[in-house]
């Protein structure tokens, strides 16, 4: 098995390292190590396995939501020395420099609602899995109790991409994840990235896990492990 990363935006840069409470949670390993080094640079991409399905699992649009961040460094872990039926790309920290300053905005913008506009990290990421040729995705963030959802959820569409809504089922299937589906991508607000997705034609998810924000609540990193590892379930890649 052949493992890439690559940088896919080099304004986003930042050393995360310099966020204590992720760092306090942080299980250091090779490939972790590699791209905490990598941030710096920019936004990492990482490739792992090959073939179909080809799968993205993204993190990190809110830089203070850091379960979702953290589980990705478990994540990794666990796909170690696996074979995978497939190709799983992910995004582990989209925003470096937004997770460094534990800032759920950068360059004073709420990121996942600015797909549609050019020039911005979010539109970067739905760009890369429109010429990935990317067959699915999922969002990954935390949301703060007594908040909007304020519940661990999965949000879905129905159109145009109906496969989003099963794959939600069947994440919410094996988990305590409320489904929360709307019948159009987009209709509520423009610009976040699972609805932008859906909109291109690549069914997606955003999976949310309660922790307050710049925090890590107790268990919320391994409920978005969880998730995550759904996700890869639903398609059969481990
Ligand atoms: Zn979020």
């Amino acid at each position: 098995m052949q493992d890439e990363i690559l940088i896919i935006s080099h304004d986003t840069g930042g050393d995360i390292a310099l966020n204590q409470d992720l760092m306090e949670e942080l299980i250091h390993g090779g490939r972790g190590n590699k791209i905490i080094e990598m941030a710096k640079e920019g936004t990492p991409l990482l490739k792992m396995g090959s073939g179909s399905p080809r799968i993205l699992l993204c993190a990190g649009i809110h830089g203070n939501e850091l379960p979702p961040q953290l589980a990705f460094f478990k994540l990794l872990n666990y796909l170690e020395g696996k074979n995978l039926q497939g190709t799983v790309f992910m995004v582990p920290i989209a925003i470096p420099h937004a997770t460094m300053k534990n800032s759920r905005r950068f360059q004073g913008f709420d990121m996942n609602r600015k797909t549609f506009k050019d020039g911005y990290i979010s539109n970067t990421i739905l760009k890369a899995a429109k010429k990935l040729r990317i067959e699915a995705a999922a969002d990954f963030h935390s949301t703060q109790p007594q908040s909007n959802p304020g519940i661990e959820s999965v949000f879905c569409s129905k159109k145009p991409c109906y496969e989003s809504f099963n794959i939600a089922k069947h994440i919410t299937s094996q988990t305590s994840s409320k489904i929360i589906a709307q019948k159009k991508a987009g209709a509520l607000y423009g610009g976040a990235l699972e609805d932008e997705l859906n909109i291109n034609g690549i069914p997606a998810v955003t999976c949310e896990v309660v922790s307050r924000n710049g925090r890590v609540d107790s268990g919320s990193v391994e409920r978005s492990f969880i998730q995550m590892k759904s996700f890869l379930d639903y398609f059969k890649v481990i």
